[in-house]
């Protein structure tokens, strides 16, 4: 599913990019900057699971590879301003988290088994 249109009510979805804010288990935090589809109507963004992982496989490949494969969330996103200051003043994940807007739902549409694994190449 390309999801074109929104699964919720049936409008066109339109591409735009997000930092998503994940949480990896124990204590890791991972944000993710990322095209998504998104409903304007229902403030609906709609992401791949298999994406996430395999952008999360590549991100951790080198710097933590032990973590690959931990249960996670995607807690929220991170508005731009937040984001683009993360990069200037070091924050910690504790402020990452403050200025992160936290997901009030969270909706599976396919379930895919197997967890995630390192990336092919
Ligand atoms: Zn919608």
């Amino acid at each position: 599913m390309a999801f074109t249109k929104c699964p919720k009510c049936d409008a066109k979805t339109k591409v735009r990019k997000f930092a998503l804010v994940i949480h990896i288990e124990p204590d890791q935090l991972f944000i993710l900057n990322k095209q998504c589809r998104y409903c304007v109507g229902c403030d609906l963004i709609i992401v791949r699971r298999a994406e996430i992982e395999s952008l999360m496989a590549m991100a951790f490949e080198s710097r933590d590879p032990a973590i690959i494969g931990s249960e996670y969330v995607v807690v929220g996103t991170l508005p731009r301003k937040a984001w683009r200051d993360r990069d200037n003043k070091d924050m910690r994940p504790a402020d990452t988290l403050d200025h992160a807007l936290i997901f009030k739902d969270v909706w599976e549409f396919e379930v895919v088994g197997g967890g995630w694994g390192p990336s092919a190449c």
